[in-house]
């Protein structure tokens, strides 16, 4: 298997010393194993073609999971597409020569500009999530003579049965339409000639962990489909979305992507489309790990805490979601045998900014390297500059070496873009009280 092990007491990643790796940018770093995401794209791939070898299934990599471009190319070399929800996200892929026919564009809140710039690059789909998109696609796709490849995401009031901040197929949640506004709109096609509707589309929620949610989700589906087809009107494309989980804590174990491919293919072989999937997390999740180095060992009231170098801004995950994250020592992860819970924090000014509590770990010193793992989705992408902290470098590891994949920002990075107005040219005219003011020595 791919990816990070440790060997003799030191964290490897396919043969190459992490802890000589890092040396090299120094910390807060991310990590990433292209091998292990190649290994993790051909089991997602495998388990559906098994299920249903054809139309070969699309699986269009989430990009907002990860979008280093070195992580895109690793998948676009493995035949991956791409799922994305913005301009910038298509930007990317353009930026490695991806093939934008096979990506898929979702998203609630596509603006003008996105919209012309996806049919300009002739992307595959487009996940329609209103009528009122619906309508100002097809009146940019008449304008420009063309027409748009529509898949309509439904919102099959499904409960995924995962956090509430990840889940998206409820009645609640803003994402989809609902099945009567998209029989509506099925029944009003021929007056939307920029349309050229080919399916259905579903996200229900990410981390799921159980495939109840989607055999259900797929239920709905399959009647949806059966009436749309009596309608006369063909639906070639399913896109089932994202949302297989990973076992992040050994506890509440996911499902494997065979295991999810089995339970939805009778389902799936009855509808008879071709199939697309946007998997993220599955993907990236256990291909990077975040390195981080301990400042100061710190002895609470009640318990230990851990202040490291990378904080919520680097990994937002245990702040925004609980998302639980395994942290050992990159070196002698066993050390002499004994743990005690301790809170793993950053040095940001929130109480929010921690990346574990109460978690048992061995004594460890300032200097030591510390490995948060499962890292490699919704950790970079989701960084910013709080408390004007220079986002991390990010490393790509080939079995044959490692690659800086993107340099750490620095302090000008920080302001680019920034500009202190000189006092003439302020917007709004100074009265003369203020101007007096500012005229002061
Ligand atoms: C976020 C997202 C995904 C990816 O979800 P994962 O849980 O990472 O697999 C796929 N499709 C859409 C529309 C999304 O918003």
């Amino acid at each position: 298997m791919a990816g990070f092990a440790w060997h003799d007491g030191r964290m490897t990643c396919d043969g190459i010393d992490v802890a000589e790796t890092v040396a090299r940018t120094g910390t807060p770093v991310y990590v990433y194993s292209a091998n292990r995401l190649r290994e993790n794209f051909a089991t997602v791939r495998d388990a559906f073609r098994v299920q249903l070898p054809a139309p070969a299934p699309l699986i269009a990599f989430s990009v907002k999971s990860n979008s280093n471009l070195a992580v895109l190319d690793v998948l676009r070399g493995c035949g991956a597409g791409f799922d994305l929800v913005s301009g910038g996200e298509l930007h990317r892929i353009r930026a490695i020569g991806a093939d934008p026919t096979r990506a898929v564009f979702a998203g609630v809140g596509k603006s003008d500009d996105e919209i012309a710039d996806a049919l300009d690059a002739h992307i595959g789909w487009f996940d329609v999530e209103s009528i009122a998109e619906l309508e100002t696609i097809d009146a940019i796709a008449r304008a420009k003579s063309t027409r748009a490849r529509v898949l309509l995401r439904v919102n099959p009031d499904v409960d995924a049965k995962t956090h509430r901040h990840i889940t998206t197929g409820k009645r609640e949640n803003k994402f989809g339409m609902r099945v009567a506004d998209v029989e509506a709109v099925l029944a009003g096609l021929s007056s939307l000639p920029g349309i050229a509707f080919d399916g259905f589309h579903v996200h229900i929620g990410s981390q799921l962990t159980d495939v109840a949610p989607f055999c259900e989700t797929l239920e709905r589906l399959e009647a949806l489909i059966a009436r749309t087809r009596a309608a006369g009107i063909a639906v070639n494309t399913l896109n089932l979305g994202g949302g297989m989980g990973v076992t992040y804590r050994p506890d509440q174990p996911a499902p494997t992507p065979s295991q999810f491919a089995l339970a939805m293919a009778p389902a799936l072989s009855r509808s008879n489309v071709k199939l697309v999937l946007e998997p993220g997390r599955v993907i990236a999740a256990d291909a990077g790990v975040l390195i981080t180095r301990v400042r100061y060992v710190k002895r609470g009231e009640q318990r230990r805490f851990v202040v490291v170098d990378a904080a919520m801004t680097d990994l937002i995950r245990p702040a925004l979601y609980e998302g639980f994250h395994p942290i050992a020592p990159v070196i002698d992860p066993e050390r002499d045998g004994t743990t005690s819970p301790c809170d793993v924090v950053g040095p940001v000014c929130e109480s929010a900014d921690f990346l574990a509590q109460d978690r048992p770990l061995p004594p460890v010193a300032r200097g030591d390297l510390l490995a948060v793992q499962l890292a490699g989705a919704y950790g970079f992408t989701m960084a910013s500059n709080y408390n004007s902290r220079p986002r991390a470098a990010e490393i790509l590891i080939e079995p044959w070496g490692s690659r800086v994949v993107r340099r750490r920002e620095t302090y000008d990075d920080l302001v680019r873009g920034e500009e202190v107005p000189p006092i003439e040219l302020c917007g709004t005219p100074l009265t003369t009280s203020s101007r007096r003011l500012a005229d002061e020595p």
